[in-house]
């Protein structure tokens, strides 16, 4: 996988400066001689985009040196796409980053913790169907991502955040989740209203939108990668929690748990995690369900499992609550402080 970054242009003639970078995905796919599909370049993929050049705005443009299927992404992509940002944003109006949909939702929430001093909109995009097919909606998605990176009041950036546009919705992007493997409508935020909706018009909830914080954009940490996900399901039993649970170095678990934070109620599973939370594993505990939060104390079942040492990840999704632990994770080495921070909403991410 190529991570090098270079910028291979500057297009349109307009006084607002996009910074696009593109990353990979279905957006840029095109048949291979097999059938399958494999990435173009960008310069191949804005040939299918000549609206692009005709908006007004000029756009510099750079790409991964090898554009790469996000189902492959891991942390070295998300600091190169964090640290091309932070390099190359300065003096453009907005950001657009071209990415797959499978990870978009974690890339984006990843993004939205490891930046900070976010004084314009950093907005990804991508598509269901390659931008070479006749009725791919990336070409949609790319010129209406662009009109929100642009977006301005009174001067002022309109969404200075990392957001997810998509088909018709721009979200936040650390609400957002992938929610259909095919349909346009790939994407959505649950727990949180849509920033913008794309009709005739695109309209703005300006009561949602967030201020811009004092630039410049800069990296705020790292990412530890010393993490797991326990998705409970009835079958699950002793054995395979405990062999999750006892991975060497493990700092920090998501508990994918029922409703509103439920789990059973065993005494070996209550003991393990108790035993896990000893010893300094941070056990965030979120809901499978696409909606709604975890409410403690709600069912016993839920504050046993708190009671063991758990906390509460409210309303994250699960792509928040696993990227911002990561983040935590790498910022402090005591679990006090990872706990503390997981349960503040730093960007957005979880309702107090
Ligand atoms: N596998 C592709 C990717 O995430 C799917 C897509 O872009 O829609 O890169």
């Amino acid at each position: 996988m190529g991570v090098k970054v270079e910028t291979v242009g500057h297009f349109g003639g307009g006084q607002a400066g996009i910074f696009v970078l593109y990353t990979g995905g279905t957006i840029g796919m095109v048949e291979g001689p097999d059938g399958a599909l494999v990435p173009l370049d960008l310069a191949g993929l804005l040939k299918y985009v000549p609206t692009a050049r005709e908006l007004p705005v000029g756009l510099t443009v750079a790409t991964f040196d090898e554009a790469i299927d996000s189902a492959t992404i891991g942390v070295a992509d998300w600091l190169e796409i964090a640290d091309a940002i932070v390099s190359h944003s300065q003096g453009h109006d907005g950001v657009v980053v071209l990415h797959g949909t499978d990870t978009m939702a974690y890339t984006a929430s990843a993004l939205s913790f490891l930046l900070e001093g976010i004084d314009i909109p950093i907005v990804l995009t991508g598509a269901q169907r390659p931008i070479t097919s006749v009725r791919s909606d990336g070409r949609e998605n790319l010129v209406t991502a662009l009109e929100v990176a642009s977006a301005k009041l009174t001067g002022a950036p309109l969404v200075p955040e990392v957001t997810i546009f998509f088909n018709d919705v721009l979200l936040r992007g650390n609400r957002a989740v992938k929610v259909h493997a095919s349909s346009y409508r790939g994407f959505a935020s649950p727990n949180l209203a849509p920033l913008a909706t794309a009709g005739v018009s695109l309209d703005f909830a300006t009561e949602l939108l967030r201020t811009p914080e004092p630039g410049p954009i800069r990296r705020a940490g790292g990412m530890c990668t010393d993490v797991a996900a326990i998705l409970l399901h009835p079958a699950l039993d002793e054995t395979a929690l405990v062999s999750t649970l006892s991975r060497k170095g493990l700092r920090g678990v998501v508990l994918q748990a029922y409703g509103a934070g439920n789990g059973p109620s065993e005494p070996w599973f209550l003991r393990e995690l108790e035993r896990a939370s000893d010893n300094g594993i941070t056990v965030v505990v979120t809901t499978q369900c696409l909606a709604g939060a975890v409410r403690p104390g709600l069912y016993a079942s839920g504050a046993a499992l708190l009671s063991s040492g758990a906390i509460s990840g409210g309303d994250m999704t699960f792509e928040a609550a696993l990227t911002k632990l990561m983040f935590a994770l790498d910022r402090h080495q005591d679990p006090t402080d990872v706990r503390r921070l997981m349960q503040q909403d730093l960007r957005g991410e979880l309702t107090p």
